[in-house]
């Protein structure tokens, strides 16, 4: 990282990691804004008397529930359900629902301690938080899925709303998901409050783009560091890991800027083609028919699949992390820069270590952190709220200029604040500090709550 810690930084980890044991991600994703506010602090001592660094690492509210539900089988099955309402400085608690096996409080608050800086640098009125369960959606049927979801809200009803809190989606949870978890927040509340989920149907409150936002954004903020060094997505051979939806339109962003996607992984290997990734293709497996991606090669003979491979071992220039947390460790890294990378721009977040950071940083390669880089997603949420308010709905076209125009000023905001702090093209030290210092301030005019 650019900057060590300074002391008193310390001295609040410390406090930290004594207060919350155990939480390895959580850790990590303080650590790194942390290391990167000290010259924040200097320029606005009055965080420093306000304590608003260890006010803003204190959720605000964490809830942590009992799901049940029938499997298929009829027998009974117990799960755990959290939501994470992080930060309210800046406008309701916003941020996806993860369901995945290994989530816990750890997994939970770190992505909802990262969505409030994330949030915050849309420019859009959204606070921070986070939820999701360890249900794991792999394998289980239709209506195993419906009866989760069901019960999921049965509990979380009473905490969310279109002013209070908006859950989306996140790894394992999309359209249909939010569907059946609509469905019952309408039968229990007895109203039709669209604003309360984000990444709905097109028919009923969604907006359009919100599928692809995550992906796309991802590009454009790629797009505009590769300009920021006069040079741009033409021609470049790219990778992209994992194969969900943030994957898949990243893919699809990637080729429409003349880029060259070719290879893309799932949790058990990495497809191979140098060809170029066929987008329908993908697209057939992973959204119509949820199956594995090494069901490609059965359709594109050149194509290789590697059971347990490495994507980062697959030489580009662009390289995207599109699945899960510390994806990229140091060694990833440095066969990346080694191979040619000169960009790294991050859908998922957190998918690299903070040695595979140094790395980047060391090598002075563009790295876009996730929180800037895929801000997009979240974005989109915010204006599918804005849409649900006015009971309006936009094009296409509109709506992804918007996405557009949102990714190119977080880019910006994070080139200017790395220059005024001393890190001229450190976008980590941008993101941490620009989406900080709005929240902080938003916090100081509050008073102490
Ligand atoms: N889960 C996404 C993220 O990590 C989107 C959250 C949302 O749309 O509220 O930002």
């Amino acid at each position: 990282m650019a900057t060590k810690m300074d002391e008193r930084l310390e001295f609040v980890y410390q406090e930290i990691l004594k207060r919350n044991p155990g939480e390895a991600e959580f850790h990590q994703a303080v650590r790194e804004v942390l290391e990167s506010i000290g010259p924040v602090l200097t320029k606005y001592p009055e965080f420093r008397e306000r304590k608003i660094i260890q006010r803003i690492c204190e959720p605000e509210r964490q809830i942590i529930f009992r799901v049940p539900w029938l499997d298929d089988r009829g027998e009974v099955q117990i799960n755990r359900g959290f939501r994470v309402q992080f930060n309210s400085a800046l406008g309701p608690y916003k941020g996806g629902l993860r369901f995945h096996p290994s989530v816990y409080l750890g997994i939970v608050k770190f992505l909802g301690f990262e969505q409030i800086f994330k949030n915050a640098l849309t420019g859009l009125p959204i606070g921070g938080g986070k939820g999701g369960s360890d249900f794991d959606p792999k394998g289980k049927s239709d209506n195993e899925v419906m009866r989760f979801c069901q019960s999921f809200m049965t509990e979380l009803w009473r905490y969310i709303g279109e002013y209070t809190d908006v859950p989306a989606g996140d790894i394992g949870v999309g359209g249909r998901e939010i569907g059946y978890m609509f469905g019952q927040f309408k039968r229990l509340t007895s109203k039709y409050e669209a604003g309360v989920l984000t990444g709905k149907g097109l028919d009923w409150g969604g907006s359009l783009v919100r599928t692809e936002a995550t992906g796309y954004g991802a590009t454009f903020f790629v797009a505009e560091m590769l300009k920021a060094r006069s040079d741009s997505f033409g021609g470049k051979t790219c990778t992209v890991s994992g194969s969900g939806n943030v994957a898949i339109y990243t893919v699809e962003k990637i080729h429409q800027l003349g880029g060259k996607v070719v290879a893309c992984s799932d949790s058990d290997g990495v497809i191979h083609d140098d060809k170029g990734i066929d987008l329908e293709l993908l697209k057939q497996l992973k959204e119509r028919e949820r199956r594995r991606i090494s069901d490609y090669v059965g359709y594109r003979k050149h194509a290789t699949y590697v059971a347990g491979g490495n994507i980062w071992a697959v030489p580009c220039q662009v390289a995207m992390p599109s699945a899960t947390q510390n994806e990229i460790n140091g060694k990833d890294a440095a066969t990346l820069v080694k191979n040619g990378c000169i960009a790294v721009g991050e859908g998922a977040n957190m998918p690299t270590t903070p040695e595979g950071i140094k790395v980047f940083l060391d090598a002075g390669i563009a790295y876009g952190p996730g929180k800037a880089a895929n801000a997009g997603g979240v974005a989109t949420s915010a204006l599918e709220m804005q849409q649900n308010a006015t009971r309006d709905s936009w094009t296409f076209e509109f709506t992804e200029q918007k996405l557009a125009s949102i990714m190119r000023t977080i880019h910006q905001n994070c080139w200017e604040t790395a220059e005024e702090f001393g890190s001229k093209g450190n976008y980590v030290v941008g993101a941490n500090a620009a989406g900080f210092i709005k929240v902080a301030k938003a916090m100081v005019a509050h008073g102490l709550i």
